[in-house]
């Protein structure tokens, strides 16, 4: 079974408002089992409209579609749906009876064009909308080529339209005769080696068509692999999904990091709490990324203690104690400066571990191999590493700060 959505409203189209219902609907309807195949946006245009409807309505078995149901001349969706299904359109007394009702809760006269909320193409059916004066349209519509589409039409507005979705639509879906089942993802975490090395690690894990399906995608430097399985209810998708885990766990060995939502951050504050140790950092290239990550995943545990964040190469040589001038002897991107840092935020903190991140070189533009310096002083040995500032300068930050926390991870681990 195949779904299509549609977006429908100028402020999407222009580019003025991010279209969500698209994504929140795919994932819902994704979760009953149905693939969708199609996103659509159209403007507020009674043509481009019918040809939208009409290629969907001839090419998918379920059609959502949300917008256009307002009461006013921009809003065309009732008109559409009419138009293309050759129905008229009829009054719906109870419809009326229900937006008059709202009116008169909040003592205002009803507009007349509000009367056109209440019109439907003969032989649909309403969707109840508790919270606003738009019913939505439920219309099953016999395809030129044979079988039906089972087109849902909701109203723009994203909480009125959960939870008609909610209450209706995916009921509805859900009962359609040869539907699929239902489908499940789960997320593993990677980081520390680039994409293709990764694929290469897992034995023909992401190959098409196996079962359960394996992707990868990359999103500043951290890999997520996508597990989808499809069964008859989430237990069996789940259990399906067991061993691929397990096969990638192996094969991964400490690249994989966490799960679903995790970030670094949230494997670093775990393994911190596990040993019952603190962390400090000192940052000067990511300026005070690190820190902001660290205590969000943190929330109230005592573990990260937090982090000096220096911006300036005369601030930074002052905190340092810098009596031999090592910042300006060395330049500021120098493994020596990196180490002072990791050492001094150790002492004055006090806390088990401090983790720094130097400055960025200052041609990093210029001269992607002159590297940078990051470093983790624990409590019998200082380690330091040197990393090259690769790729566009909006993803160093995140790339540095996670190479830095991920040797942090690592030597929790024991691996380093
Ligand atoms: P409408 O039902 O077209 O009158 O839309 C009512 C409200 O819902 C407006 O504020 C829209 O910006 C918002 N809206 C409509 N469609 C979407 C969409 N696809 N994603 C997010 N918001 C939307
Ligand atoms: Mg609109």
């Amino acid at each position: 079974m195949i779904a299509e959505v549609i977006s429908i409203g100028d402020e999407l189209t222009s580019g003025q408002r991010l279209d969500t219902n698209s994504q929140w609907l795919s994932q819902r309807l994704s979760e009953l089992g149905v693939q969708v195949l199609y996103h659509s946006t159209v403007a507020d245009d009674l043509q481009a409209n019918i040809s939208v409807f009409r290629t969907a309505l001839a090419r998918s078995d379920v059609v959502v579609a949300t917008g256009g149901l307002g009461p006013t001349a921009d809003d065309l969706t009732r008109e559409v749906l009419a138009q293309v299904s050759g129905r008229e359109l009829l009054l719906d007394e109870a419809s009326l009876a229900h937006i008059q009702r709202l009116f008169a809760r909040y003592k205002r006269d009803m507009p007349e064009r509000n009367r056109s909320q209440a019109l439907f193409p003969a032989g649909s059916r309403i969707i109840f909308n508790s919270n606003g004066t738009a019913p939505g349209i439920w219309m099953d519509v016999a395809r030129p080529g044979g079988g039906t589409c089972h087109a849902f039409a909701l109203p723009g507005v994203p909480a009125e339209m959960f939870e008609m979705f909610h209450q209706t639509v995916g009921p509805a879906v859900a009962a359609l005769g040869d539907r699929p089942q239902v489908i499940r993802h789960r997320r593993i975490k990677v980081f520390g080696a680039g994409e293709s090395h990764v694929e290469q690690m897992l034995p023909d894990l992401i190959r098409r068509g196996r079962k359960p399906s394996v992707g990868i995608t990359v999103h500043a430097a951290t890999i997520t692999l996508r597990i989808t399985a499809v069964g008859a209810t989430p237990e069996e998708c789940y259990a399906a999904m067991e061993p691929t885990v397990a096969t990638i766990r192996q094969c991964l060995g400490s690249l994989v990091f966490g799960e679903e939502d995790d970030e670094l951050e949230n494997a670093v504050i775990r393994l911190l709490a596990a040993s019952g140790h603190t962390l400090c950092t000192a940052e000067v290239g990511t300026g005070g990324s690190v820190a902001k990550w660290l205590s969000r995943a943190a929330g109230g545990q005592p573990f990260y203690l937090g982090g000096y964040v220096i911006q300036n190469m005369a601030m930074l040589a002052r905190w340092l104690g810098d009596s031999q001038d090592l910042v300006a002897g060395h330049g500021g991107a120098s493994r020596e400066v990196a180490e002072a840092m990791a050492l001094c935020c150790r002492a004055q903190s006090g806390a088990d571990f401090g983790l720094a991140i130097g400055p960025f070189p200052a041609d990093g533009a210029q001269n992607p191999e002159v590297p940078f310096y990051f470093s983790l002083a624990a409590p019998h040995k200082v380690t330091t590493k040197a990393s090259s500032l690769v790729g566009h300068p909006a993803i160093w930050t995140p790339r540095a700060g996670k190479a830095a926390l991920n040797l942090l991870r690592l030597t929790l681990l024991g691996e380093m």
